[in-house]
């Protein structure tokens, strides 16, 4: 008998099948809307012009690749600490962050939810309903329960407030809590500063252990902005994780660039969380790749360069923006039978777009254009050439 004969087949990965079913597809007006990257106005991912100057810079260095520290690259973990805790951070300044180089953003949420099963095995993972599919399947790979805590309201298509604190008012004291910092994914709806005020008490009170994912800063409201929530949990005392990402902000997707933060309460507290960090990754993979961090850092810590990128990021949030208006003075003008003036107000690439799963179905068959299944789309894969078609199939769903 071999090994593998009583292997099953693992499910299938729901929008990788969508993309396969829209790769088939051969009508010529056809839309993915069930992807999650930045696409420009020409529908295609943009190399930034930031990212490019690096690139070039780097290879006339005809640098040797030796091994990278466990950590990665020291000036690209500050660069990250900057970006998140600010330019003057005290807590930085104090030595209370430790800062590791991952493997993306769901690297860096692999490698937290490990160290935190060694220092909290029994805990409990909360994580926002909806989340991104991977918050679950990541916790829960590294031996955590996972449950949900009442996020998104779908009749005010924002945020069921006194059911997500009573939720985590609930949980098991010292329970581990995903929180999205900006961009939601896949709601596109984000706490306000009040609501997350409240949900700090709430975890203060409770002990609870804040890991906040940040994959979106500067898709929002701008790079600080939408650093309020990593500052505000700063300002607390907290001892908290931080999972960042830089496959959209910089798209660099297949490069694998992303950090692990923790906030501690001491420098000397700082290095033996590093130093068990570093285990985790050593035991893992053993240290992280060059070539997206180097870019990274090289963009962030040149004056010119960051000025560049930082006007890029603007020029992509700008167009999201832009195309979500347009999206809803398009579904007005077209005579649509509801209002989707909320898809206006929500934040980052994603938009719920209240669309239910038979419309979504409609809209693939008959109109080719591909959504997931719950109404969630991509508003950053909406262009000038195919927002007419997108709207006008779903005035026709509707
Ligand atoms: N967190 C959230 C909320 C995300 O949406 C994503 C990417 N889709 C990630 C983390 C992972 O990012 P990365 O591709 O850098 O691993």
């Amino acid at each position: 008998m071999s090994l593998f004969s009583a292997v099953e087949m693992a499910p299938r990965d729901p929008i990788l099948g969508l993309n396969e079913a829209f790769n088939a597809d051969t009508r010529p007006n056809k839309v993915n809307l069930g992807v999650g990257v930045y696409y420009n106005e020409e529908g295609r991912i943009p190399l930034l012009r930031a990212v490019a100057a690096a690139e070039m810079a780097r290879l006339e260095l005809n640098a040797p690749r030796g091994y990278l520290p466990i950590e990665g690259i020291a000036s690209y973990d500050m660069a990250v600490q900057g970006l998140l805790f600010g330019a003057d951070s005290a807590l930085v300044a104090d030595g209370r962050v430790v800062t590791s180089q991952a493997l993306g953003g769901t690297g860096a949420l692999k490698i937290g939810a490990d160290f935190l099963k060694r220092i909290l095995p029994d805990a409990v993972v909360a994580i926002s309903n909806p989340s991104w599919e991977n918050h679950r399947a990541l916790f829960e790979s590294a031996g955590f329960p996972v449950q949900n805590y009442a996020y998104y309201d779908a009749a005010s298509h924002g945020i069921d407030r006194a059911g997500m604190l009573e939720d985590l008012k609930n949980l098991p004291p010292r329970s581990i809590v995903v929180l999205h910092a900006c961009c939601h994914n896949p709601t596109g709806v984000d706490l306000l500063p009040e609501d997350w005020k409240q949900v700090l008490d709430v975890l203060r009170a409770k002990d609870h252990v804040p890991f906040i994912d940040i994959a979106y800063q500067g898709f929002g409201d701008g790079i600080e902005e939408d650093a309020a929530a990593v500052r505000l949990f700063a300002e607390s005392g907290l001892t908290f994780f931080v999972s960042s990402s830089f496959s959209k902000s910089f798209s660099l997707y297949g490069e694998r660039v992303g950090a692990l933060s923790m906030v501690t309460q001491s420098r000397e507290e700082s290095a033996r969380v590093l130093s068990q960090i570093k285990r985790v990754i050593r035991t893992n993979y053993s240290n992280p790749p060059t070539h997206g961090a180097t870019v990274v850092s090289a963009v962030l810590n040149n004056a010119e360069l960051r000025a560049m990128w930082e006007a890029e990021l603007g020029e992509m949030r700008t167009r999201i923006q832009e195309m979500r208006l347009t999206m809803v003075r398009q579904l007005a003008e077209k005579g649509a039978r509801q209002d989707f003036s909320f898809v206006a107000k929500q934040r980052g690439m994603f938009s719920y777009s209240g669309l239910t799963a038979a419309q979504v179905e409609r809209l693939r068959v008959e109109f080719g254009v591909y959504a997931i299944g719950t109404g969630r789309i991509c508003a950053a894969a909406l262009n000038h050439n195919n927002l007419d078609h997108v709207t006008d199939a779903i005035v026709q769903v509707i």
